[in-house]
């Protein structure tokens, strides 16, 4: 690591390094090949991480959670990245979004989400509103104290089959200085409701048999213990939790770049052309040592990032400037791995190829490279009035 961690942080981490390379990584070539995640590998992940406190880890320890703070989250978050997204999403971080749950909502949701009985669903995108996610039309109309939803979501993740979702819908137009605006509501919705339809969407090549879901809603009937939160207040609570999901997208990027340099390294001093290892030859070394650079660069900016979230002072623009940095570090680092192997690096007999596709997904979602560039755009000159 590229930073000064505490003892206690440093065992963590080397207690995740150990789960993941033992138990989680003789995986990941299965999964690959099968498209996806045996049901018994995912419970054997699952078990073994509840054993060690990993489950839930990021939630309170007051609701059952693990209580660590942002700082020890990313360090966990790292260690995850070395893997296949379809593998280690196994062991459930849900959603701070929960956290929002209230009166019997805590029983339902919020606590079997935290023992493993229930996995929840985060759905935003919809396939007409994906970087847009104002452009949603799922909407929920009121019905004297209940309230009707209909509409569809697409590319709504998770590793296994979840039991409800927090579904993002329009309840209402706001007027605001800038304009009218949609008036977004989050809702819990289960899988067994009328109405309600989850069924597997488009196969990913990125971490395959990380899984997607389509969701329909026609006609749900909802009581008011259904709305997470507060009605309107939707994208204030998603906003809460994005933010922090971006953090971890970057810390996840730093633990994958690092495992393929440890592999670049290795193959840069051992394969010989022209009687020497490549890594002698300048263009090759010369790689390693930006690669280095990049993935140094990018774990001082996760550092700063969960120093400022642990002091209550992150803003959008720091989650935005990790993720865009991370993941377009972790690309290069995997294209120029891929170019150091040669041939090999393609070839399916090495993992090389499988990291190098699991890598991509990390430039698009939770908000493409563009949307994060926006948001920053935006925190410079919104102070100039422009
Ligand atoms: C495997 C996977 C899992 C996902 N999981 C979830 C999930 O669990 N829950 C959920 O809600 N969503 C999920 N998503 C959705 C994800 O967040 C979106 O894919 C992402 O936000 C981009 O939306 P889009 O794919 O519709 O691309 P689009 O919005 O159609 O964008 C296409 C291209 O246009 C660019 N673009 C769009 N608007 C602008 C602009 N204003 N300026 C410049 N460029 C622009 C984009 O940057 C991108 O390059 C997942 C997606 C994938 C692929």
């Amino acid at each position: 690591m590229n930073m000064t961690i505490s003892h206690e942080d440093e065992l963590l981490q080397s207690t995740v390094r150990s789960f993941i390379a033992d138990v989680v990584i003789p995986h990941e070539e299965v999964t690959d090949t099968l498209g996806e995640v045996p049901e018994e590998i995912g419970r054997e992940i699952e078990a073994k991480s509840k054993e060690l406190g990993l489950y839930a880890s990021n939630l309170p320890e007051n609701v059952g959670g693990g209580g660590l703070n942002y700082t020890q989250s990313s360090l966990v978050e790292r260690e995850f990245g070395r893997t296949s997204h379809a593998l280690h999403s196994w062991i459930a971080r849900p959603t701070e979004l929960l956290m929002a749950c209230a009166g019997d909502q805590i029983d339902t949701y919020l606590a079997p989400c935290v023992t493993g009985e229930k996995r929840e669903l985060f759905a935003l995108t919809e396939p007409e509103a994906g970087s847009d996610a104002m452009g949603m039309k799922t909407n929920a109309r009121r019905d004297g104290d209940d309230w009707i939803l209909n509409g569809s979501k697409h590319f709504i993740s998770a590793p296994t089959m979840a039991d409800f979702a927090i579904v993002f819908a329009v309840t209402g137009m706001d007027e605001t200085p800038r304009g009218s605006r949609k008036r977004i509501t989050a809702f819990l919705v289960d899988r067994d409701m009328p109405g309600v339809v989850f069924r597997e969407g488009n196969k990913c090549v990125s971490n395959r048999g990380y899984k997607t879901y389509e969701l329909i809603f026609e006609d749900v009937r909802l009581g008011p213990g259904q709305v997470l939160g507060e009605e309107g207040k939707g994208f204030d609570l998603a906003g809460q939790w994005l933010g922090m999901g971006r953090i971890w997208v970057g810390a996840t990027c730093c633990g994958k770049a690092e495992r393929m340099l440890e592999l670049a390294t290795d193959w840069a001093a051992n394969r010989k052309q022209f009687g020497k290892p490549i890594g002698s030859f300048q263009a090759t070394g010369f790689r390693l040592a930006d690669m280095t650079i990049g993935l140094r660069t990018a774990d001082l900016l996760v550092a700063d990032a969960v120093r400022r979230a642990d002091a209550g002072m992150m803003e959008d623009q720091d989650a935005a400037m990790v993720k865009v940095y991370c993941s377009e570090m972790l690309n290069k680092v995997a294209d120029d791995t891929v170019q150091i192997f040669g041939g090999m690096g393609l070839m399916e007999e090495l993992p090389i190829q499988r990291l190098w596709r699991d890598s991509r997904i990390e430039r698009i979602w939770d908000g493409t490279s563009e949307i994060q560039r926006h948001i920053i755009t935006r925190s410079i000159l919104r102070p100039l009035g422009a």
